[in-house]
Order: structure tokens, then C-alpha cells, then sequence
């Protein structure tokens, strides 16, 4: 995360079983108010209000553990017990919305993608202000997306499949002999490079021969294990 994480305790709280379900959105209000103020004031018992984390950009503080309290929020009991608040600088500069998104995305590693809304969809009120829940969702969704992509599989001769019989020869076509043509291009090949078109063709073959005989013992330009085990060797060295 970019932001910092500081924790306090409100007792403006109610134990919950269940984990939430929901983000509700929030806004301090007022211009001008200081971060700090607003965490004392949310976390003062006489306040009687409070929310699970205060966000401004870089930092955010958490009042109370989502998983095992309900916060006073939303104004509405049914929406307090299965919801998650937060409570956003009602500046909203790019670095507020981009705290408040990654907050989000962290929040979602650990209770699944939850649908957020703002405080004026559960009782009449201006709260969140400038904040748009669709902005924050689409915010928080990039960054959760990026994390949890899959990682594309690196085209390396460690991905060439050798044929059933064992080798590839004069002929064969495939994209385990274009990672064969990348190999000799990057590893052996100085000035003439093979085009990384998938064909075993006669210069692939020569070059195959070349390049076996620069690494020994034989030289039969047929691309099999041994060759394989030995440029996996040279790849990774
Ligand atoms: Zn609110």
C-alpha cells in the first residue's frame, strides 16, 4: 500500500458476526476540518458517531476492525451491521481519491469485491459530497485488477515442447521452434539473426548445427533433449 496505516479505537461500535457486505462512502463534511480532528471526534464516545477508517490522501486511520464491529455511519441500523465506512476528505484532490481507491482494493483482498454506496443512497443527506461511489469503484478496480492478473508465461526456451519422438528436425513448424530461433538469436547469433518465424527450416537447422558445435560434444542439427537441457542451462546463466 501507498498510504500509511495508523489504528485507534472508537467506542462508537457494536460486535457483528457477519463480514460485510457493503462500502458506504462518506465525507467529513465541512472544508478545512484536519484529519487528526476528525479521527479524535469519531473516536470520542460523546460524538456518538464513527466509521471503520478516516482517508485523506497517503494516510488512513482505522477506528475499528470491519470483520468484527459494526460502526455508527450510516444513520441506518440494517446498513451500520453489514457495512464497511469510510470517511473521505470532502477536498477530494487526485491523491484523496487515489488513497480512498487503494484502501478500497485492500479492503476488497480481504472480503471479495463489495458493491459501494454512498451515504445519500441509504438516508437523505449531501454526504459524500463531491465523491461519486462509481469513480471510486472504477479506481479501486484498476488497482485490484492489476494485482490479481495472471501472469503471462515468459517466452523463454523453457517452454519448448519437444515432439513425441523427441526432437525437432528440418520441417517441424511450431512455437516452440520460434523460442528455439529466439534462443539462438539472443544467445548465439551475433550479427545474423534468424527470422522467428517457426519453421525449421535449412538455416534454423544450420544454425542449430553452428551453435551445437560451439557448445559441444556433437553437432547432428536436430534440436532434442540434450540440446534442450543445455540451452535451458545457457538461458538461465
Ligand atoms: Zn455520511
Amino acid at each position: 500500500m501507498s498510504y500509511k496505516l495508523t489504528k485507534k479505537t472508537t467506542p462508537n461500535k457494536d460486535r457483528r458476526k457477519n463480514s460485510p457486505i457493503e462500502i458506504v462512502i462518506h465525507h467529513w463534511g465541512a472544508k478545512g476540518q484536519r484529519f487528526d480532528n476528525v479521527v479524535n471526534w469519531l473516536c470520542a464516545a460523546r460524538s456518538g458517531v464513527s466509521a471503520h477508517y478516516v482517508a485523506q490522501s497517503g494516510k488512513v486511520c482505522e477506528l475499528a476492525d470491519p470483520d468484527r464491529f459494526a460502526t455508527w455511519h450510516a444513520g441506518n441500523w440494517s446498513h451500520n451491521l453489514k457495512s464497511i465506512g469510510i470517511e473521505c476528505r470532502p477536498e477530494h484532490t487526485n491523491g484523496d481519491q487515489k488513497t480512498v481507491a487503494e484502501l478500497v482494493a485492500d479492503l476488497w483482498d480481504r472480503f471479495g469485491v463489495l458493491p459501494i454506496l454512498e451515504h445519500r443512497d441509504i438516508v437523505a443527506t449531501a454526504c459524500p459530497g463531491d465523491w461519486d461511489a462509481d469513480q471510486v469503484y472504477a479506481d479501486a478496480e484498476k488497482i485490484y485488477k492489476a494485482r490479481h492478473k495472471k501472469p503471462k508465461k515468459p517466452s523463454t526456451i523453457a517452454n519448448v515442447r519437444l515432439p513425441k519422438r523427441g526432437y525437432y528436425a528440418l520441417g517441424d513448424t511450431g512455437t516452440s521452434v520460434e523460442l528455439i530461433q529466439k534462443f539462438l538469436n539472443k544467445h548465439y547469433l551475433k550479427k545474423t539473426k534468424l527470422d522467428v518465424d517457426g519453421i525449421y527450416g535449412p538455416k534454423t537447422q544450420l544454425e542449430v548445427s553452428g551453435w551445437q558445435n560451439s557448445v559441444g560434444p556433437e553437432a547432428d542439427g536436430l534440436f532434442g533433449k540434450k540440446s534442450l537441457a543445455k540451452a535451458k542451462k545457457i538461458a538461465k546463466a
